[in-house]
């Protein structure tokens, strides 16, 4: 049973907790693993440095209208980090209190972390840096050198394809139901594309015969979150691909995994992903390196999988 408190913009204006704090806002946040994830990292660490003993990670549940409000008292209360999750890591770029972003999270044009600084917050996004070493954990794969099949143009399928592209993958191709919203991301995409870097789009429903044949597939639409919920695309009407990746872990297998494996195709969902951007943010935050083995058998704890 998930005991983390949840909070809310009123606990924050009178918040007086000593110690250091970080937190996630979201709205909904509930459903988060993140608290039980952090706070399993922050006693690994605090064994090794009791300097860590006085962290805490809670969550606070902020509708998108509140979190200007709630990053100006955050930031007034001295929180040493924050996670932003859905919906508000586009809206925080947005803020007068992100007064810095990281170069490489301007692309992505979303923030997910952001590190108290004395005149404002620093803005990160390690989704892009989560996706690549899940895919190296899980599928022993690099980005640089491989075709991409992106599906999905939001704001996770647009972290990733900018890591894609940053990282020097050969070609990303990148599929949408919303024709309209495909073509924004590929407009945003184009002059990051490096000369001889294969950028274009098309309908998840007629993909183009010249798509190369180990690709590897990554899933960034919502498209599995429900079992109810149709393929975001079908994998024996494309190439035969190297490999497929569901940025969805919760259910840990979708209809789009489990037709991977089917094909007899490497297949991994998004677990590793969260986990290794949690562990980033918790080293933006904390300059040591994160346990991240820790924060994974945590996560597969909150989500009632078994140890590794
Ligand atoms: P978002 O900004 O709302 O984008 C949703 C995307 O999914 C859009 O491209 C949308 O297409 C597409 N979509 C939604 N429902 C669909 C359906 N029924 N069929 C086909 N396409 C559909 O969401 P997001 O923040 O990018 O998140 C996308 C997914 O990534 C979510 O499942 C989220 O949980 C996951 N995620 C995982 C991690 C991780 O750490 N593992 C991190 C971030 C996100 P249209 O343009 O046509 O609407």
């Amino acid at each position: 049973m998930d005991t983390h408190p949840t909070y809310t913009l009123a606990d924050l204006a009178s918040w007086s907790r000593p110690g250091i704090t970080l937190a996630v806002l979201g709205y909904p946040i509930r459903h988060s693993i993140s608290p039980a994830m952090h706070t399993a990292a922050l006693a690994r660490m605090a064994q090794e440095n009791p300097v860590f003993a006085d962290w805490r990670y809670v969550r606070f549940e902020v509708p998108p209208e509140d979190l200007p409000q709630a990053l100006e008292l955050l930031h007034a209360k001295h929180f040493r980090g924050i996670n932003l999750t859905v919906p508000h890591k586009v809206l925080a770029l947005t803020s007068d209190r992100v007064t810095s972003i990281d170069p490489s999270a301007r692309p992505a044009g979303a923030i997910n972390t952001l590190r108290w600084r004395t005149d404002g917050w620093e803005g990160f996004n390690t989704d892009g840096y989560g996706l690549r070493e899940g895919l190296r954990e899980d599928l022993s794969l690099e980005l640089s050198g491989a075709h991409v099949v992106m599906l999905g143009a939001g704001g996770a399928a647009r972290a990733a394809a900018v890591q894609c592209l940053q990282a020097g993958c050969a070609s990303l191709n990148i599929a949408n139901r919303t024709r309209a919203n495909l073509d924004a991301l590929l407009a945003l995409l184009r002059p990051l594309a490096a000369p001889g870097q294969m950028l274009s789009g098309f309908a998840p429903d007629a993909p183009p015969k010249n798509l190369p044949s180990d690709s590897v597939v990554v899933n960034a639409t919502s498209a599995g979150l429900k079992n109810t919920d149709a393929l975001p695309i079908d994998p024996t009407k494309i190439p035969r691909p190297r490999a497929v990746y569901d940025m969805i872990y919760n259910p840990a297998e979708t209809r789009l995994l489990a037709t991977a494996r089917v094909l007899g195709l490497p297949a991994a969902n998004g677990l590793s992903m969260l986990v290794h951007q949690g562990a980033r943010a918790l080293e933006h935050w904390s300059g040591r390196s994160a346990p991240v083995a820790t924060m994974r058998e945590a996560a597969r704890n909150a989500l009632g999988l078994a140890p590794t």
